[in-house]
């Protein structure tokens, strides 16, 4: 068993991206910029935003943290979005989600200009995603492919289980995994709340990517010997021992799925980093590729 470390891939995409900008200066070119907008000050989503602005920092990026409260509407953020879209200094935008109910998170992304949208979830980009065609791709899939590239691992022909289908991991992993890439080329099987025969499904399986949001889903009998293990999920799980009173468990029971697979994620230290290195890509693409 191997562990697909998230951590060690993560700082090699943040070092290469670090030579990148500071070659940009040398150049005397500007520097990505990256605007990201937190409505409300949801635990988990300050946590996400601090640590996204902080890689920023360390590679040499601009950014800009725009902090809203949670009581503002639909329009005052659009008109948020609107002067972004507008400043040219800024090359990636992105919305921390979820927002506040009321506020339609499809008709906020859609106000993204598509060419700044970093985290790949505007309806264009997702458009252009599926017909295989340049694009961003959402941060979470694009670090679990960086991650199986980074590894050589060759995912050709193989059967793959998703669980999860929403619109920021589950489909779009769905679809990368099912392109005609490597990694890709995987048979995939799409598994959400009402599918019948999960555990069949994954024991079919030589790639199984959990993203449910369920801590400790998937077990080893869900599991055939072999298989790879991509564990996407983080949940917060009360937890008295420690002194912030919870830990951070994945989708995945590990402990039991590890000594059965050839490759596995941890949690933390897996998909979490690769998502911000991910991400840290993307805005690079959008401040070079004008
Ligand atoms: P989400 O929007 O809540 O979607 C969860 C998906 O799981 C839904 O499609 C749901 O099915 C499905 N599901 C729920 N219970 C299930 C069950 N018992 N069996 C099979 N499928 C089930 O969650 P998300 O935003 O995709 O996030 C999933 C997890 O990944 C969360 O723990 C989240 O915190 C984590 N996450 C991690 C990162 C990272 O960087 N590591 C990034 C994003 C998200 P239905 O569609 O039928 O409801």
């Amino acid at each position: 068993m191997k562990i697909l470390d998230g951590q060690l891939v993560s700082q090699a995409t943040k070092d290469d991206l670090k030579i990148k900008v500071a070659d940009l200066v040398q150049q005397g070119l500007k520097v990505p910029h990256l605007a990201a907008v937190l409505v409300g000050n949801d635990g988990a989503s300050e946590t996400y935003v601090g640590s996204k602005v902080r890689t920023c920092e360390e590679i040499g990026y601009k950014s800009t943290l725009i902090r809203l409260d949670k009581s503002i509407d639909e329009s005052e953020l659009l008109e948020t979005i609107r002067k972004l879209n507008e400043d040219d200094d800024v090359d990636g935008i992105l919305v921390q989600l979820p927002l506040p109910a009321g506020i339609s998170e499809q008709k906020v992304i859609d106000a993204i200009d598509a060419s700044k949208d970093v985290d790949g979830f505007h309806s264009i980009n997702v458009g252009r995603m599926v017909q295989g065609l340049p694009t961003f791709v959402p941060a979470t899939p694009h670090g679990i492919m960086l991650l199986l590239e980074y590894y050589k691992i060759d995912t050709k022909g193989m059967n793959a289980a998703v669980i999860g289908r929403s619109n920021i991991v589950g489909r779009p992993m769905s679809i990368l995994l099912s392109a005609a890439t490597n990694p890709g080329n995987c048979t995939v099987t799409l598994c959400h709340s009402q599918t019948k025969n999960i555990a069949e499904i994954c024991r079919n399986s030589d790639l199984i990517v959990a993203a449910l949001g369920k801590p400790g889903f998937l077990k080893a009998d869900m599991v055939k010997e072999g298989a790879i293990v991509i564990d996407v999920g983080i949940s917060r799980v009360t937890d008295p021992s420690k002194k912030r009173g919870y830990s951070i468990k994945g989708d995945v029971d590990f402990d039991g799925v590890a000594p059965k697979c050839s490759y596995i994620t941890p949690v933390p230290g897996g998909v979490g980093p690769m998502t911000i290195a991910a991400l840290m890509k993307n805005t690079f693409r959008a401040c070079t590729a004008k």
